[in-house]
């Protein structure tokens, strides 16, 4: 059944549209059987565990550090089976957004806006070069608010983005009380992940898949990768990128984030007539209201996300509660009104949130040859990908290629949670509001 003669309201199980479009085989999302340990090795340099856009951004970092090293990625599922193949495809442009609120106080998060949105387009033109089959287009970020007290919030954060040396106008459209506009991309969520796989093949990195990784020990060595039917895997060196997944993993030192579940659908084809949105096909909306969701379209059809649960919901992350389904096509109904418009697909997938919203990127254990590079939560697309060489340059004899690449590991390390920056970013759209200061 095509996603065309599927009707509203069905998920499809086991798949994203993006997985499913781009030719994945059908993940289970529940329990993963034993893997056989066919095409692992006994011994490598470096072992990479999971196979979503951390891991092989890291391996393929590890591969440009130490040509002619012997890189194995063990993945549980496919390639692209977790929240790489299953998001919304924006390389964000603010991929620290808690840096804004911080802003102020730290240079040092100043810098890190500035640095990372130059890095997310370095990343876009890459991946046009190398990559092609990501998709990669030009889109402009639409970041809009309808309510009064959003559109203060909202202006008060284009002012900081500003601030940071970003580029950021105002936009015009049919609905928002206010909107600014932000130059970024997106791609195809798991044809870059399988781009990404190809390169790395290419580069004679080893990746099995249906291989879950149950435990990393270290050891005098180095680390054992400890795998099912009592088969392991010597390394000199782990990087872990199981992300939301990193409770599967037995590690010296467990990470400390919380799995949130997001949703998405696609629609049925829609043209800009119809959902009164032109020049829809170059935007990528956030909508900040009593809400928060974001869209895009894609081949036709929006794609449409925005609810975050806690729990799981039955057996599979892929699962849509049925009251998320009718939260989203509520939502859509919203933010399109007239337009005839019903989720064919619906799916789920996991991030990692830590409490500042940025990747844990540091060594971990007693002797510091296991690296975490997880974490990563709904701005990880472009994230991922630019901290690949930050992991890289942890394992044990691994350097920094640049001193920006240290300096913002330095500084990812040492963010705390804002809770004073975020009081005084309330405080001041509070003032904003009494005063009664037009949003703009
Ligand atoms: C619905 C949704 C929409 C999103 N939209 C956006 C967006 O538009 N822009 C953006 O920047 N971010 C977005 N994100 C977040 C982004 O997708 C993630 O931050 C990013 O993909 C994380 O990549 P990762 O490689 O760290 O994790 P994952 O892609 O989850 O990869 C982890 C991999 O580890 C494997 N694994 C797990 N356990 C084991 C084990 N024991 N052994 C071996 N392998 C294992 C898994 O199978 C998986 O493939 C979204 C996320 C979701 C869920």
């Amino acid at each position: 059944m095509t996603g065309r003669d599927r009707p509203a309201s069905t998920p499809l199980a086991g798949r994203s549209y993006w997985q499913s479009h781009g030719g994945a085989p059908p993940g289970a999302g529940g329990a993963v059987p034993a893997g056989s340990g066919a095409g692992v090795p006994a011994r490598s340099d470096f072992a990479v565990i999971g196979g979503g856009l951390a891991g092989l951004s890291s391996a393929l970092a590890l591969a440009d550090a130490e040509p002619g090293a012997r890189i194995v990625v063990l993945e549980a599922n496919f390639v692209g089976f977790g929240a790489s193949g299953r998001n919304a495809g924006l390389l964000s442009p603010l991929p620290a957004p808690l840096w804004l609120a911080s802003a102020i106080s730290e240079p040092e998060h100043l810098w890190g806006l500035k640095h990372l949105n130059g890095r997310v387009h370095e990343i876009a033109q890459w991946l046009k070069a190398e990559a092609p089959e990501s998709g990669v287009t030009p889109k402009t970020l639409r970041l809009e608010a309808q309510g009064y007290f959003t559109a203060m919030g909202l202006s008060r954060v284009a002012r900081l983005i500003d601030k940071a040396g970003i580029d950021v106008r105002p936009a015009k459209g049919p609905r928002e009380q206010i909107a600014f506009g932000l130059e970024t991309h997106a791609v195809d969520p798991y044809r870059t992940v399988a781009a990404l796989a190809g390169l790395a093949r290419r580069r004679g990195i080893t990746i099995v898949e249906q291989q879950p990784v149950r435990a990393v020990e270290e050891t005098t060595a180095g680390v054992k990768i400890v795998l099912d039917a009592g088969l392991s895997l010597e390394a000199r060196a782990a990087i872990v990128c199981t992300n939301a997944y990193s409770g599967s993993v037995a590690l010296p030192e467990a990470a400390k984030a919380k799995v949130v579940h997001n949703f998405m659908v696609a629609t049925n084809p829609v043209t800009d007539t119809q959902i009164g949105w032109s020049g829809a096909s170059d935007i990528f909306a956030i909508e900040l209201n009593t809400s928060y969701v974001f869209y895009r379209m894609h081949e036709g059809r929006v794609v449409y996300g925005g609810i975050e649960r806690f729990k799981p919901y039955g057996d599979s992350d892929f699962n849509v509660p049925p009251d998320v389904l009718v939260g989203l096509e509520r939502l859509i109904a919203r933010s399109f009104p007239g337009a005839a418009m019903r989720p064919e697909e619906a799916w789920g997938g996991i991030y990692h949130q830590t409490g500042t919203d940025l990747p844990i990127i540091r060594r971990s254990g007693a002797a510091g040859a296991v690296v975490l590079n997880v974490g990563y939560g709904g701005t990880g697309v472009a994230m991922t990908m630019l901290c690949g060489r930050l992991a890289a340059a942890l394992v044990p004899g691994g350097r920094f290629v640049n001193s920006d690449d240290e300096r913002l590991l330095a500084a990812l390390a040492a963010s705390r949670v804002p809770v004073g920056a975020l009081a005084r970013f309330v405080a001041g759209v509070a003032t904003d509001v009494l005063t009664m200061r037009r949003p703009g």
